[in-house]
């Protein structure tokens, strides 16, 4: 099997074997890869390091008989072979996450029957509509943030060298209003899938202000269940109370969302 065209290739940061901490599929054994490049800056980032594209970095291969680290830039057949070389048993669903991983929907593309017969499920920040739409039909679950427009910092273009693969060229929202348009396309795309939502609730926020993001989703795709993410504490951002939580849980429940609180579990285990 020759590898993939260059196009398809991606810039991945690690792949490792752990138990998912967020979303539908909490505590699923799975292989997370995760793919550098992210052009957004959500004030509560826990992965800042994957902002860069960095194509000359390296990628950290979680086997299990030791760290590898193998050059960065890689086709779908090179990182199946990572996740085969990861699962310390039987083959585990695989969860492409970032950084933004939809900034490569054709490595997403060629690593479908790459890891095949493994569930793909992809993690995205909800901010590029037309790369979800894409790769929608060649993922098995989509795990989506809504998020606060006031959360966000200003988006910063994504660029690359001559010959290194390019990530995608569909701009990020900027204003409210292209967040809205971004949210409400992605929600669209989601209905009736296999998929959840997440809100990451910060203690500075009024509960009414995720009001936006709930209306939104039962709207668009209200049977999508909705995890409410408090924040795990990071720069300013300081987790919510319990009274907060319950507020903002009241406010979606209002809207007959199918609303569960759920803390990044992988954090409170203090695993990767
Ligand atoms: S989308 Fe993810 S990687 Fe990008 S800034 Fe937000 S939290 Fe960080």
């Amino acid at each position: 099997m020759s590898p993939k065209p260059a196009h398809a290739a991606a810039p991945v940061m690690e792949v490792f074997a752990s138990f998912q901490g967020e979303g539908l599929y909490v505590g699923q054994p799975q292989v997370f890869l995760r793919l550098a490049g992210c052009p957004l800056r959500c004030r509560w980032c826990d992965t800042p390091g994957s902002w860069a594209t960095r194509m000359d970095g390296q990628a950290r291969i979680e086997a299990p008989e030791g760290t590898l680290r193998e050059d960065r830039v890689a086709s779908p057949f090179q990182a199946a072979l990572w996740v085969a070389g990861v699962e310390p048993g039987e083959p585990r669903t695989v969860s492409v996450t970032g950084g933004e991983p939809l900034m490569w929907p054709d490595f997403i593309l060629g690593l479908r029957s790459m890891v095949a017969p493994r569930r793909l499920h992809l993690e995205t920040a909800g901010a590029h509509p037309e790369a979800l739409a894409r790769v929608l039909d060649r993922v098995d679950h989509v795990s989506l943030d809504l998020k606060l427009p006031a959360d966000m910092g200003d988006p910063v273009e994504l660029t690359a060298a001559e010959g290194e693969p390019a990530p995608i060229d569909e701009a990020a929202p900027v204003t409210a209003e292209d967040w809205r348009m971004a949210r409400r396309r992605c929600l669209d795309l989601l209905q009736d899938r296999d998929a959840c939502a997440k809100v990451v609730v910060t203690a500075d926020r009024d509960p009414r202000d995720y009001d936006e993001l709930f209306e939104d989703v039962a709207r668009r795709a209200a049977d999508l269940p909705v995890f409410i993410a408090p924040v795990t504490p990071v720069g300013d951002c300081a987790a919510p109370s319990f009274d907060h939580l319950v507020e903002v849980v009241e406010h979606a429940r209002e809207l007959d969302l199918d609303v569960r609180v759920l803390p990044q579990v992988h954090r409170a285990m203090g695993i990767a």
